[in-house]
């Protein structure tokens, strides 16, 4: 993990982190903008105390539609230390959290290592879970071999063109199947608690896009006859459109009942059995966390 080459994710900017900002703009230092219970993630992420969810800013994609873009696309966040980011594993802990959840963390990969590193020391047990859009450098992957318990990737897309297109990434399948497979072998077969709380393993989601049905269905096979039952899956119907894309043909929709049932049904046909589906209703800008350094600053 080589800061003065930053190869961290498949961008391959190769600049000096210390000294300039690559395609994720993010910061020689970690960037988070939220640190508090989650109780919107998957049942066995969140279980009854909520998944404790840190939010890192800066992203190395740029999806059009994305609900996060305060942090995501503008870098809304607090610079901190590892040894706050430290504090803040034990401070979620004392809260109830569930698990410790890293959502899109890959530009600060090598400061993340060491504070779960200094964690594990202090005798820190919770899961640690990589919330990530699945496009990430498998090499680098590998060095987090041991310290992450669960993956939770996206799969977005099947075809380049619509990653490009929607999240100005042009060898996102490509990249995000090589990470998928290194998370896979990492992790094993997945694990369950005696209370249904994920302890180990893969679950992948995919968001529906509106008049995507087909690319959705082309997922869900390659996931299925790769993996079979060995991982989860989470299809979310929870699309919303946003005030940046109201002029956009495709992403200013919604996406349809009868079209999310349509890939649900594929699913079943297919013989996936290992997944979690939405209800009506998430689709709602009121899921959208809100972003006010909750969590950040050292209580007092
Ligand atoms: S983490 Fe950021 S700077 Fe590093 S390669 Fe990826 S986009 Fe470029």
């Amino acid at each position: 993990m080589d800061l003065e080459n930053c190869k961290l994710c498949p961008r391959n900017c190769g600049i000096n982190r210390m000294k300039t900002q690559g395609f994720c703009k993010a910061p020689p230092s970690i960037k988070i903008a939220r640190a508090a219970l989650h109780f919107d993630e998957e049942p066995p992420i969140k279980g009854k105390g909520g998944s404790g969810a840190i939010f890192f800013s800066c992203c190395n994609l740029r999806c059009l539609y994305c609900q996060n873009e305060k942090i995501s696309l503008q870098n809304f966040g607090k610079e901190i230390s590892v040894d706050r980011l430290v504090e803040i594993f034990f401070e979620l802990e004392q809260q109830g959290a569930e698990n410790i959840n890293l959502v899109s963390p890959t530009p600060y990969l090598p400061w993340i290592k060491e504070a779960i590193l200094k964690a594990k020391r202090q005798g820190f047990s919770l899961p640690f879970v990589y919330n990530t859009s699945g496009y990430e450098n498998k090499e680098i992957l590998k060095e987090l071999e041991g310290l992450i318990d669960i993956y939770l990737p996206d799969f977005k897309y099947a075809c380049n063109e619509t990653a490009f297109e929607y999240s100005l990434c042009k060898d996102y399948v490509e990249r995000t199947k090589e990470a998928l497979q290194e998370m896979v072998q990492q992790t094993g077969p997945n694990q369950f608690d005696e209370n249904g709380r994920m302890i180990k393993g893969v679950l992948v989601r995919h968001l529906v896009l509106p008049f995507h049905e087909k690319e959705s269905k082309e997922i869900l096979f390659y996931l299925y006859h790769t993996y079979h039952h060995q991982i989860y899956l989470s299809i979310m119907n929870q699309y919303t459109p946003l005030d940046s894309t109201k002029t956009h043909p495709v992403l200013s929709q919604t996406l349809s009942k009868k079209a999310y049932e349509d890939v649900l049904e594929y699913a079943l046909r297919l013989g996936i059995e290992n997944a979690f589906i939405q209800e009506e209703g998430t689709a709602e800008e009121a899921w959208i966390p809100s972003f006010c350094l909750e969590g950040v600053n050292k209580e007092s």
